[in-house]
C-alpha cells in the first residue's frame, strides 16, 4: 500500500483549447460529414498530464504559455481549479494553441494540433529552473520546441529530478534529450517509430538501449514497462466500455508520477495509473474525463 505523502511534478509543456466535435465515423479526406455535438475543453499533453497528476493527488507546478485570447484565460483558469501552481504558465502575444478533435462513435480521434503560443515555449525563462528543482519528478512531451524539451530535461537533471518524457507526437529524438531522461513513456505507435520495430518486446530492449526506464501503452492490452536492471512488469488494463480515449495516456502518465512520487513501487504505480486511465475512457473529454484520487480508489475497490 502506498503512504499519502504529497509529492511535487513539474510539467514543462503544451497548454491547448481543445475543440472537440463528436461524430459517427471521421471524414475522410475531401469528405464532410454531420458532427453530433461540439464542446470546448482546456487540454494539451502537458496540461493534461499536470491535471491528471493533480487530480491524483500530486502538488504539480505548469511551466508554459497561453495566447492572449480568451482560450487562454479558460486554460489558465481551469489549471488553477485543479489545483495546478501557473506561476510558470505565462501569457504571451498572438493565440493559444488549439487542437482541433474529432471523436467517432468507437471512440477513436484524430487531431490536428495548432501550436500557438506553445511555439514560444523555446527554453527555460527566469524562475523556471526553481520551479523544476522543487520538485520530485519533471513531465515533458513533444508539443512545444524540441530546444525547450531538451533545456527542461537538462534542467531536471541537473536537479536530480526524475525525467519523464512522452514521446508524442513521435518525431526523431536528439541524444541531447534523451541522454536526459530517466522514463520514457511511449504509445505503441510512438514505440514503433522510435525502435524501428512494430512488436512491443522488441521495442522496449530496442529502447532501454537509449534510456535507462521505457514503459510502453498499448491501449486496451495495457502496458509493458522494462528497466535496463532487467525488471520487466505487464499491468493489464481494466475491462471497460470505451467511450473517449483522447487523454488515456495523459491520464495513465499523471498518475503514474503521482504514485511513484509517494513512493509506490511500479507495479502497483502501473496498477492506480491503469485504473485512472480506465476511468477516463468511460468519459467524453480530455481533462474533464480525468478522475480523482477517490475516484480511483473507489473503481479499484469494485474492479
Ligand atoms: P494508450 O495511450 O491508448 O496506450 O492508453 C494508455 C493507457 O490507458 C493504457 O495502458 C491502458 O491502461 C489505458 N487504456 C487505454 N485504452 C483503454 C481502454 N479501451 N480500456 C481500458 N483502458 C484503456
Amino acid at each position: 500500500m502506498m503512504n499519502h505523502v504529497t509529492t511535487t511534478v513539474a510539467v514543462f509543456g503544451s497548454c491547448n483549447m481543445d475543440l472537440v466535435a463528436y461524430v459517427g465515423t471521421a471524414p475522410k479526406r475531401g469528405e464532410t460529414v454531420l458532427g453530433r455535438e461540439f464542446h470546448t475543453v482546456p487540454g494539451g499533453k502537458g496540461a493534461n498530464q499536470a491535471i491528471a497528476a493533480a487530480k491524483a493527488g500530486a502538488a504539480v507546478r505548469m511551466i508554459g504559455a497561453v495566447g492572449e485570447d480568451e482560450f487562454g484565460a479558460q486554460i489558465r483558469d481551469t489549471l488553477r481549479k485543479s489545483t495546478v501552481d501557473v506561476t510558470g504558465v505565462r501569457t504571451v502575444p498572438g493565440r493559444s494553441g488549439t487542437a482541433h478533435i474529432v471523436v467517432d462513435d468507437e471512440g477513436g480521434n484524430s487531431i490536428v494540433v495548432v501550436p500557438g503560443a506553445n511555439a514560444t515555449v523555446d527554453g527555460l525563462a527566469d524562475g523556471d529552473e526553481e520551479l523544476i528543482a522543487g520538485s520530485r519528478s519533471l513531465l515533458l512531451q513533444l508539443e512545444i520546441p524540441l530546444p525547450g524539451v531538451a533545456a527542461a530535461a537538462a534542467a531536471g537533471r541537473r536537479n536530480g529530478v526524475r525525467v519523464v518524457l512522452t514521446p508524442a507526437p513521435a518525431v526523431p529524438l536528439p541524444a541531447e534529450i534523451l541522454s536526459n531522461v530517466d522514463l520514457l513513456v511511449p504509445n505503441e505507435h510512438e514505440a514503433a517509430v522510435l525502435a524501428g520495430d512494430d512488436d512491443p518486446h522488441r521495442a522496449l530492449a530496442a529502447l532501454l538501449e537509449l534510456v535507462p526506464e521505457v514503459l510502453i501503452t498499448l491501449g486496451a492490452r495495457g502496458s509493458l514497462y522494462g528497466n535496463r536492471d532487467g525488471a520487466r512488469v505487464e499491468a493489464p488494463s481494466f475491462p471497460v466500455d470505451a467511450v473517449d480515449t483522447t487523454a488515456a495516456g495523459d491520464t495513465f502518465v499523471g498518475v503514474l508520477s503521482a504514485a511513484l512520487g509517494e513512493g509506490a513501487e511500479m507495479p502497483e504505480a502501473l496498477r492506480l495509473a491503469s485504473a485512472g486511465a480506465a476511468v477516463s475512457v468511460q468519459r467524453n473529454g480530455a481533462s474533464s474525463s480525468m478522475p480523482t484520487r477517490q475516484e480511483i480508489t473507489d473503481f479499484l475497490a469494485s474492479a
